[in-house]
């Protein structure tokens, strides 16, 4: 498989702290890849970098063959990258459906087309039609998580970026979430790149396991691989 996104020699951090200093992995288009490393390990610091939110002071971030230095993040959006940020799930006080119509901010589409891709997320998520006029405040935790992911959804990226999906989710809504977001990869081909904390959860969903250690790559291979757990462990406890 091709890859769609490609991070090369990659540096960002925040002010004089520098989180990631030399980063390089692939993204495989149509995988689940997913990013494991400890507490503070900058897992968030790049998919923030892949957003723009943070600077790319060295190396380079391709998507789809082409470098994204440089791109405002609301270019990288119109590119077919989607965000959905941990904790910063809704916009409580709007509607479910005003939230689902924000992630087509910058996207021209046709009436037709914007009430076609409502029902897509209505389908996806029966829910969230069932609760469409609803102040998003007023949902459950696993209901915003399954609208966030489906504002994100709402201009077809061809890329996700999800971090940690399943944080503060009852166990039940820990498995919906999973099944919709290997949905969206098998049903819909997109290529998802997820940050997760739950090392199980994280190996059940994954093909590919990329381990962060201090600043670098620690470990990138199938996340079916028998090693693979004594691997991330040592990657949390040695700081590796
Ligand atoms: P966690 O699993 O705890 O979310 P993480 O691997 O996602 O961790 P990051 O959130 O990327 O880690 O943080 C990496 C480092 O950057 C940490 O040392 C953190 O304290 C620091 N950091 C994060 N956000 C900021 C910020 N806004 N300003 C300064 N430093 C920050």
């Amino acid at each position: 498989m091709a890859d769609l996104l490609e991070f090369d020699g990659v540096r960002s951090g925040y002010g004089d702290l520098v989180v990631l200093r030399d980063v390089s992995f692939s993204v495989a288009e149509s995988s689940i890849t997913v990013l494991l490393g400890r507490n503070g390990a900058g897992k968030t610091t790049l998919l923030r970098t892949v957003m723009g939110l943070n600077a790319l002071r060295a190396g380079d971030i391709r998507f789809a063959g082409v470098s994204l230095a440089g791109d405002p993040p609301y270019r990288r959006g119109a590119r077919g990258i989607g965000f959905v940020q941990e904790n910063k799930r809704v916009f409580r006080k709007r509607t479910v459906e005003e939230n689902l119509l924000m992630g087509l901010y910058g996207v021209r589409l046709s009436r037709g087309e914007t009430a076609e891709r409502l029902t897509e997320a209505y389908n996806r998520f029966p829910v969230l039609g069932e609760r469409r006029g609803q102040t998003a405040g007023y949902l459950s935790g696993g209901q915003q998580q399954m609208l966030a992911i489906a504002q994100a959804l709402m201009s077809h990226p061809r890329l996700v970026l999800l971090d940690e999906p399943f944080s503060g989710l009852a166990p039940s809504i820990v498995r919906n979430v999973m099944e919709t977001v290997e949905r969206i990869r098998s049903e819909e081909g997109r290529t998802l790149l997820v940050v997760e904390q739950a090392v199980d959860l994280a190996l059940e969903m994954a093909d590919t396991v990329v381990v962060l250690g201090v600043g670098r790559v620690a470990h990138v291979g199938p996340a079916d691989d028998p090693g693979v757990r004594g691997i991330v462990e040592a990657a949390y406890f040695m700081g590796s």
